[in-house]
């Protein structure tokens, strides 16, 4: 296993192209990409490159029309707002990439136990509408057509980003094979929230010991559930950040690097395969956050590397 290299998907038209005050770090994707050649880290790691999905794989997860609407750019000013992303030829591209690139992940992750995607964790995609970022939900897409595939039986998607996974809650309320778990800010958006499976709602300020403590418990948690998940998608976004512009938790990169190690450690242990995505982040400068992404990627690296 010396020489193995972990599956990292990765699409060059993954950045999306912003005026360069908006709040959404657009070129993060591939400044990510840079930053783990220069730690070095892309060693241990094998590219690969997602292809984009049609209007009908992306229907087991949203509607036709919301789904034509991104196809054609026939959004209105309101919808773009709620979107917070203005519709552009490069934003639909990646759209239709970037759920597929959380699937190969997760196939490539049911081969060799562990994938990382360099983007997805777009979890306030509604069933019918884009929201805070993201067009496509690109977690309840993959653990659908894992199911639909029977690829795998029981899917737990753990997402810990600082903000609520409330388009993945909605749109698989009512699937029973699928767990949808949530530790976030209480006080971070969305201010109304939806009901995940599990929700581990963390007070403003909560520092690395409060946020390790509540992943324990979550996990023991879901240890004593009658569920047992066969595969997990794992949501390992980094605005949980002390310094992120928008999460209120006070995390340190220590903590991430800490919360990264203790969960995938926990699904290494069962033989749980898992696959990632960055989820969100956001600093004063997309470096700092590309930087954040990284943690993760060096936390697949010692785990599973040896
Ligand atoms: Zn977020």
């Amino acid at each position: 296993m010396k020489n193995y290299k972990h599956p990292i998907i990765y699409h060059p038209l993954y950045d999306i192209p912003l005026p360069e005050k908006h709040r959404f770090p657009g070129t993060k994707y591939s400044l990510l990409m840079q930053r783990l050649e220069s730690l070095g880290l892309m060693e241990s790691f094998l590219k690969y490159v997602p292809k984009p999905a049609t209007i009908e794989h992306l229907s087991i997860a949203h509607e036709a029309s919301y789904i034509q609407a991104i196809e054609t750019g026939n959004l209105s000013r309101a919808q773009q707002v709620r979107l917070g992303l203005p519709w552009s030829k490069i934003l639909r591209q990646r759209s239709f990439i970037a759920p597929n690139g959380t699937l190969l992940a997760a196939q490539l992750a049911l081969q060799t136990g562990i994938a990382c995607h360099a983007a997805g964790g777009t979890h306030h995609a509604h069933w019918d509408f884009g929201a805070g970022f993201c067009v496509f939900n690109d977690l309840a897409y993959t653990a659908r057509a894992l199911i639909k595939m029977r690829l795998a039986k029981r899917i737990l998607i753990l997402d810990c980003d600082v903000h609520q996974g409330d388009g993945t809650a909605s749109i698989l309320a009512n699937d029973g094979d699928i767990l949808t778990c949530s530790i976030h800010c209480a006080e971070n958006y969305p201010v109304d929230k939806a009901c995940s499976d599990l929700d581990f709602p963390l007070l403003r300020g909560s520092d690395d010991d409060d946020y390790l403590s509540v992943l324990g418990r979550c996990l023991s948690h879901i240890d004593r559930m009658n569920f047992s998940p066969d595969f997990v998608l794992y949501d390992a976004a980094v605005d949980v950040h002390i310094d992120d512009k928008l999460g209120l938790l006070n995390v340190t990169s220590e903590g991430i690097y800490e919360r990264d190690r203790v969960v995938l450690s926990h699904f290494k242990k069962v033989q749980v395969p898992v696959a990632i995505t960055i989820g969100g982040g956001y600093g004063e400068t997309h470096e700092e956050v590309a930087q954040r992404h990284s943690i993760v990627f060096q936390s697949v690296k010692s785990i599973f590397s040896c």
